[in-house]
């Protein structure tokens, strides 16, 4: 009786067999590569259209042409992605859309950055998106960015994720004089002030120099990337967790790594597409900046390149675009908070997501009560549970922690006021957005079958 009536979720490894394993093995390590040469926005971007090049997507722009079976990448200046392949179905009909994200907190390069002090060169910070500062201390760092100089010339900077690279440093206090900081709650322990990243030591040999450490390190960055000190005002730098993604366990069924939230959607989205050439639908994959921030500017996902590009292949096909919106699907594909038996008090145990239970679907993410979240309808959910069960999709519901701790948000509440049917459904994360996360290799997997089926 209980079989047929209770809902109870599926453990991957119980419910399909080693060949399922094995396979998860095997696209871990592409996620892996992938990972490791994404760390930023755009590496990311730079990334993707390699992968997607490879696949036969050339670039567009436009007012360029659109046909029946093209396969278009809409590069939104290096820092978000749109791929789209064009369905030979009536276009009227709708498209299927999986928009993820690609930027992930970090620690960036104030506008005037450089400073010395106490023998030592620095580099002053804003933090991006939501940090838990504490853990951002005492870590090799790799810096990531572009550098516009005066000249126009545009520098590309990537240092500290090569073994021979020197990386870089947040400093945080001894213990043993540490009572007066220990004593503080842990969010007031470490002042945003503080997050400086440690560029070097070494005095420049002009004895009468002021500042000869900062002489020296921008001696070096000139000598290097040909820029001076005032060319970091037209600069995106951004400090991020040196090394690689590397598995986690005796079983190697975990892979840790900086940025998972949100490439480990970003990738199966990505790979999904790439498998559904027999389709007859228009797919569109976004590949979106800016979701830590609040999916502002114009490669965020508030921006309206995301309607004009649904709009320029609705016209070039000959349909509407309120058609189109009014029956397109979307899987806002970003992740979730994987229950953490160290914190359980922090979720909600009958409605948390379990790691190795497959991708998971959230009907509402924001916070308080429902605030600032697309709760989506039943009849979208029933849709996509039909389609997971006739595809043999393993996936689970669970929303982020137990009621009134606080929240998150998504993407998918700013694909939906378009009039599009939308829904969160993504990889389970544990300890997100801390330098290094935790997912499951069978999840990523399970992830990758789900939007393969909806793109059918
Ligand atoms: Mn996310
Ligand atoms: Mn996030």
């Amino acid at each position: 009786m209980e079989n047929n009536l209770f809902y109870k979720k599926s453990n991957v490894y119980e419910t399909l067999g080693e060949d399922f394993t094995k396979e998860a093995n095997v696209y871990g390590e592409g996620y892996k590569t992938f990972l490791d040469a994404s760390k930023t926005e755009r590496d990311c971007v730079r990334t993707s259209i390699e992968l997607a090049k490879a696949h036969g997507y050339v670039e567009y722009d436009f007012g360029m042409e659109i046909k029946a079976g093209d396969k278009l990448y809409y590069n939104n200046r290096g820092r978000s992605l749109y791929l789209i392949k064009v369905g030979t179905e009536n276009i009227n009909n709708g498209m299927r859309i999986i928009a993820s994200h690609i930027d992930t907190p970090r620690i960036d390069f104030k506008q005037m950055p450089i400073y010395e002090d106490g023998g030592f060169c620095f580099a002053k910070t804003r933090y991006y998106g939501g940090i838990r500062k504490y853990q951002w201390l005492a870590l090799p760092l790799a810096l990531h960015g572009t550098i516009i100089r005066k000249d126009g010339e545009v520098v590309n900077i990537s240092i500290g994720d090569d073994e021979s690279d020197p990386v870089f440093y947040i400093t945080d206090l001894l213990p043993h004089i540490a009572q007066d900081y220990n004593s503080k709650p842990l969010g007031q322990a470490i002042s945003a002030e503080n997050l400086n990243v440690l560029l070097g030591s070494m005095p420049c040999a002009d004895k009468d120099a002021d500042n000869k450490i900062k002489t020296n390190v921008l001696t070096m960055l000139n000598e290097k990337y040909g820029i001076v000190e005032e060319d970091f005002l037209s600069a995106d730098i951004f400090a991020v967790p040196a090394g690689r993604a590397r598995d986690v366990g005796f079983d190697r069924s975990l892979i840790s790594a900086y940025g998972h939230d949100d490439k480990v959607c970003a990738y199966p989205s990505l790979t999904a597409l790439f498998e559904s050439e027999a389709s007859e639908k228009t797919i569109m994959v976004v590949l979106a900046d800016k979701e830590e921030i609040g999916s502002e500017g114009n490669t965020g996902m508030k921006c309206e390149v995301f309607t004009d590009l649904m709009g320029a292949v609705t016209d070039a096909l000959g349909g509407s675009i309120y058609a189109v919106k009014a029956h397109s699907k979307c899987l806002s594909a970003d992740v979730t908070a994987c229950f953490d038996p160290n914190y359980g008090e922090a979720f909600d145990r009958r409605n948390a997501t379990y790691i190795n239970c497959g991708v998971a679907m959230s009907k509402y993410t924001g916070h308080g009560g429902k605030s600032s979240t697309n709760d989506a309808p039943a009849e979208y959910i029933g849709w996509i549970r039909k389609l997971f069960a006739e595809n043999g999709v393993i996936w689970q519901a669970g929303d982020m922690g137990r009621n009134d701790l606080g929240g998150g948000g998504t993407v998918a509440k700013f694909i939906a006021q378009h009039n599009i049917e939308t829904v969160d459904l993504g990889v389970p994360v544990i300890s997100m957005h801390a330098p290094y996360e935790v997912i499951s290799k069978v999840d990523i997997l399970c992830a990758h079958k789900a939007f393969a089926a909806f793109c059918k």
